[in-house]
């Protein structure tokens, strides 16, 4: 087959120099078949039949960095990006894992590629011998398919994480798990507990923004709840409640589907629920209610992320997204205000977002409403922000010197009366005009 990848400059002159030298490489892995499906990698890889030393010598030009050449790994500096540079080679025994007891390096490029995690991923390539594809990658690109190189069981043991790089490839890339492979990730999804947590994280952040999470997260929360098993209690959780038609796991994947596929917006559709399953009442009509789960699911949300050393910046957006995501004053602009000076400028829109896409995968029929009032709060978002109001002490027409000349030198004090003006002109009942202001201060003071 004639298949043609085009190469960056710098990875070409890589590949040439050490062909030059007499060695062999290729480019290898995920920028192969992220070339085949017209995809951009997000890297791109070199492998190459010269030991790290040889291959220092041959690149010995502009930049490299020396960490890694234990298993094989030069990283190479052209143009202002990095290329890892890695000899063939086959893993040794793991022992926990995770990590190879040694590595050998090899000669053959075929010994190389049988390493790799899954067949799309096991294929390498040079302007001369084109595309080197022994355990039919290409096949599987054009099924669509995740496959194991080799057994499925081996290959999930001696690396778990590979557990979830399954999953998040079939999310980022569309593709289906290969019947093998699958049964083997439900059959041994508990080695994911000796994965470290960034690691995890890392990959559950890609599952979640991927093109095609939804089927993924439908047909592996067991997974999921290896390392967080706070997701347990959601699936299959009948809601009883004329809002809802979905249990809380097929709402909460809904959710996440419909928010854009930004890391905060996932998480907080992964969380916004989390709490229902203990917030729970049945009323005397048999109707399901859960009052104060928006509170209960972030204090989830808040230590799986930590657990999961997430962080703090993405703990706390996703916590107030998550806290707030059920909140529904009256489209009033003092309530906005007031939600405003809780989520800041930049949050409150993703908050709307987040509102929109938990109202949509809910019950079809009161959609519009619930939509039209969203719109509303959006609405006013926007004349509140191109007003003169405020809703943040940045905003408000007075500042600590203008209290400090009012003759209030107490830092704490200062900063109570700045809060209580801010209140007044959220509620309405001051103006955000400097002389309204001052005036109120000499009263509160
Ligand atoms: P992307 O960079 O788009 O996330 P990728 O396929 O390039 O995807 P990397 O993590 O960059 O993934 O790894 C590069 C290549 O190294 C993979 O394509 C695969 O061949 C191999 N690889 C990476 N991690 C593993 C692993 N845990 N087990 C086996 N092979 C792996
Ligand atoms: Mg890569």
């Amino acid at each position: 087959m004639d298949i043609k990848i085009d190469m960056p400059e710098s990875v070409k002159r890589i590949i040439g120099t050490l062909c030059e030298n007499g060695y062999s490489a290729y480019a290898v892995g995920g920028c192969i078949r992220d070339s085949i499906m017209g995809r951009i990698p997000s890297d791109w890889d070199v492998c190459t039949s010269s030991l790290p030393e040889e291959t220092l010598k041959a690149l010995d030009k502009p930049n490299i960095i020396k960490n890694g050449m234990k298993h094989g790994t030069v990283t190479v500096r052209y143009d202002g990006n990095n290329y890892e540079v890695t000899t063939f080679r086959t893993d040794g025994e793991y022992l926990d894992n995770r990590h190879p007891e040694n590595v050998s390096f090899v000669t053959d490029i075929k010994d190389d590629l049988s390493r790799r995690d899954f067949t799309v991923n096991a294929l390498a390539y040079n302007d001369k011998d084109g595309i080197i594809d022994h355990f039919d990658g290409i096949g599987d690109i054009r099924r669509k398919m995740i496959r194991c190189v080799g057994d499925p069981d081996k290959r999930f043991s001696e690396d778990g994480l590979r557990i979830m790089r399954a999953l998040r490839f079939a999310s980022q890339l569309g593709f289906a798990i290969e019947k093998n492979t699958s049964d083997s990730i439900h059959r041994n999804a508990h080695l994911l507990n000796n994965i470290s947590a960034e690691r995890l994280m890392s990959e559950l952040i890609k599952l979640l923004t991927g093109e095609n999470a939804e089927p993924v997260l439908m047909e592996y929360p067991d997974v999921l709840s290896v390392f967080i098993p706070e997701i347990r209690p959601m699936i299959g959780f009948e809601q009883k409640n004329p809002h809802h038609i979905y249990d809380v796991w097929t709402h909460t994947v809904k959710v996440i589907t419909y928010v854009e596929k930004t890391k905060n917006l996932r998480l907080a559709a992964l969380f916004h629920d989390i709490g229902k399953p203990y917030a729970f009442t049945l009323d005397n009509k048999g109707i399901g209610h859960f009052k104060g789960h928006p509170d209960i699911s972030e204090r989830i949300s808040d230590r799986v992320l930590k657990r999961l050393k997430c962080d703090n910046n993405t703990i706390y957006e996703v916590g107030q997204l998550v806290r707030l995501h059920d909140t529904r004053p009256p489209a009033e602009p003092k309530n906005v205000r007031r939600l405003l000076s809780k989520t800041g400028v930049k949050c409150f829109p993703k908050l709307m977002e987040l509102k929109r896409a938990d109202a949509k995968a809910q019950n079809p029929t009161l959609l519009k409403d619930k939509l039209e009032y969203i719109d509303k709060l959006e609405e006013i978002y926007n004349s509140e922000l191109k007003s003169n109001s405020a809703f943040d002490l940045k905003r408000l027409a007075v500042n600590g010197r203008d209290i400090i000349s009012l003759g209030v030198t107490d830092g704490r004090m200062i900063g109570s009366v700045l809060n209580k003006l801010l209140e007044l002109v959220i509620d309405g009942e001051l103006e955000n005009n400097r002389e309204q202001l001052l005036e109120a201060a000499g009263r509160i003071i």
